[in-house]
């Protein structure tokens, strides 16, 4: 079965309000020209304090807003309450945002993120009717050690207990090795097809055949506009998580367009 791709763009912190607009506005002058099915699904993720930049230009797009979608990078498992620094479902929900990015390594390692916290987060967020990307990667000393199947596997487990099939085949998985994010060194693309198609048997394990074919599972970790079509073009590589190189309009848009290079074949 064919998946439609998915390309994210990761703003991490950075971008004002202005910058974000800008951004925004470079990457819908490039789709314009396009129809929605031509292109892969577009996903932005800016900082909280841009998404009303970002959903505003949206509204006036005409015909952006089912084009560029807007994820937001973290969310909280609750619906309100003490929880000073945090944002709910709703609230991402009511800020313009159809995905929120969980577990991405920078938050399990600078801010502690356990496995538990990102299972809590995935089943709030489907619960919200949005729908999580949730990422795993391992360590370079990981990958060193020869456990990075096995990591990756007790993460995607974790993430996924008791969510129901239909939802998990709606979600969205990144794999990200640490090693390569912002580093510049990508995971050569057979090896992370490799812990792709890994990871989609665990998902067929814990879900179904149906989910784990439906699921979208990218890749991420210094992707650029010369790595995105031998990425695309592996059986199990779904799309890709973009930080850096999703900060200018130039390079994210060629990745846009070197994707669908790939994509002829779905059409
Ligand atoms: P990078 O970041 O493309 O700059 O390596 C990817 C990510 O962290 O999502």
């Amino acid at each position: 079965m064919s998946r439609k791709p998915i390309i994210a763009g990761n703003w991490k912190m950075n971008l004002l309000k202005a910058q974000a607009k800008d951004l925004l506005e470079g990457i819908k002058d490039y789709v314009k020209d396009y129809k929605a099915p031509e292109l892969p699904t577009i996903i932005i993720a800016p900082t909280f304090t841009s998404l009303s930049a970002v959903e505003s230009v949206k509204c006036d797009c005409g015909c952006g807003g089912n084009k560029i979608s807007v994820a937001c990078q973290n969310c909280h498992w609750e619906n309100s309450g003490a929880y000073t620094g945090e944002i709910s479902v709703e609230m991402a929900k009511d800020a313009g945002c159809d995905y929120v990015i969980i577990g991405h390594s920078e938050r399990r390692q600078y801010f502690s993120e356990t496995d538990e916290m990102i299972n809590k987060k995935a089943k709030a967020i489907l619960a919200g009717g949005l729908l999580p990307i949730i990422c795993c990667g391992e360590t370079l000393e990981q990958r060193e050690a020869g456990v990075t199947d096995e990591h990756i596997a007790t993460q995607i487990r974790a993430a996924l207990k008791d969510i129901s099939s239909e939802d998990v085949a709606k979600s969205v998985i990144a794999y990200e090795p640490i090693w390569a994010i912002g580093t510049g060194k990508t995971c050569d693309s057979i090896e992370a097809n490799r812990v792709i198609s890994m990871i989609r048997n665990v998902v067929k394990d814990v879900a179904g055949s149906k989910a784990s074919e439906e699921i979208r599972i990218l890749y991420g970790g210094s992707v650029k506009p010369s790595t995105i079509e031998e990425q695309m073009n592996q059986s199990d590589i779904d799309g890709a998580l973009v930080g850096g190189a999703s900060l200018k309009a130039d390079s994210f848009n060629e990745i846009i367009a070197n994707t669908m290079k790939t994509m002829k074949q779905l059409v």
